[in-house]
């Protein structure tokens, strides 16, 4: 069996890749798409001692520090299930693909990242990295002195408009309910604002471009039927941030919003798995702290393997 094997090739599961292979232990990555979401990135430009970088190029970087190193790369492979089992006494822990195979190893850290969830109006697609945008930490300061939307009005939500506030021209928060439904505090610190304006029972319709970038939004006022246009350059999309952790439902901890459970030290509910990066309640997603957490995950995971007999 693997000692380590990391489900996800983020940069989560690739920083845990390469702590793990560098204690000298039989490391092992599987991965659906090694790079994860960085490989729908353009630029990344707060990954410190990094000025600028590509998402690509970042991608590429990540697989190449890990093929460094004695790492048995799978890509292309879909986990569907984790199963504690045991060996001669010894526990395991077996990794089952899509493609029917299995992988058994003495620890995993999960690593399989999160996806934000679309809006899917006419413009979304088209206009991705060209004024749609969806991490205001990531691309709020592009948007200096411009004027943008930012759709959703939970906590994201107003937390990305208030954010946004300070860096850009204006912000628009446009919410399809009646309310907005963000903690009480947020969403004074927002009316307190002068440069944003809110829309409730509002349907964005549609996101507009001149076939280079976006434009403008379309909302629908969901009382009287009418639509309208709003000129802008930017649109944030905070309608949520889903965890690719589906297929570990009723084996590990999840919280309600499906993120795995973990400790500081990156410890699920079952003995011998960790986990790291956007996949888990760790606050904050984004590639720094993914990165620093698959460390912590790899780390963790060489602990437990030293305190446990090998089978
Ligand atoms: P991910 O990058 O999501 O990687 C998950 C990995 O798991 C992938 O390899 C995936 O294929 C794999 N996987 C998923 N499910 C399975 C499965 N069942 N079996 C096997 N493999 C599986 N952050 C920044 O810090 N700066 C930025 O500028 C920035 N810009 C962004 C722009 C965009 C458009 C997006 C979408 C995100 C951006 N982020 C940015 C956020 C950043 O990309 C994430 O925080 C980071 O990639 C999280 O890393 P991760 O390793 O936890 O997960």
């Amino acid at each position: 069996p693997f000692d380590v094997l990391i489900v996800g090739g983020g940069p989560a599961g690739a920083a845990a890749a390469v702590y793990a292979a560098r204690k000298g232990i039989r490391t092992g990555v599987v991965s659906e798409r090694f790079g994860g979401q960085v490989l729908d990135t353009l630029g990344i430009d707060n990954f410190i001692s990094v000025q600028h970088t590509e998402g690509p190029q970042f991608a590429a970087a990540l697989e190449q520090h890990v093929r460094d190193y004695e790492v048995d790369i799978m890509n292309l492979q879909r986990a569907r299930a984790l199963v504690p089992t045991t060996d001669a006494g010894h526990a395991l822990l077996e990794i089952q693909l899509e493609s029917g195979a299995s992988l058994r190893a003495r620890s995993v850290i999960i690593a399989t990242g999160a996806r934000w969830r679309n809006i899917n109006v006419p413009g979304e697609h088209e206009y991705r990295n060209k004024g749609v945008a969806y991490c205001p930490h990531c691309d709020g300061p592009l948007f200096k002195g411009k004027r943008v939307a930012v759709i959703g009005g939970g906590n994201s939500g107003v937390e990305a408009a208030i954010d946004l506030a300070g860096i850009v021209g204006h912000v628009t928060l446009v919410e399809f309910d009646n309310v907005l439904r963000a903690d009480a505090v947020l969403q004074r610190k927002l009316h307190s604002l002068k440069n944003v304006t809110v829309f409730t029972h509002a349907q964005t319709t549609e996101i507009t471009g001149d076939s280079q970038k976006v434009n403008g939004l379309i909302y629908k006022n969901r009382s009287t039927g009418e639509l309208h246009k709003v000129e802008l350059e930017g649109v944030f999309i905070q309608i949520g941030l889903v965890p690719n952790t589906d297929w570990l439902k009723g084996t590990v901890e999840l919280s309600r919003h499906g993120e795995i459970v973990v400790d500081a030290r990156g410890q699920t509910s079952v003995p011998g798995v960790f986990a790291a990066g956007d996949a888990t309640t760790v606050p904050f997603k984004q590639i720094i702290i993914a990165a620093g957490d698959g460390a912590k995950a790899a780390l963790s995971a060489f602990d437990h393997l030293i305190r446990t007999p090998a089978p």
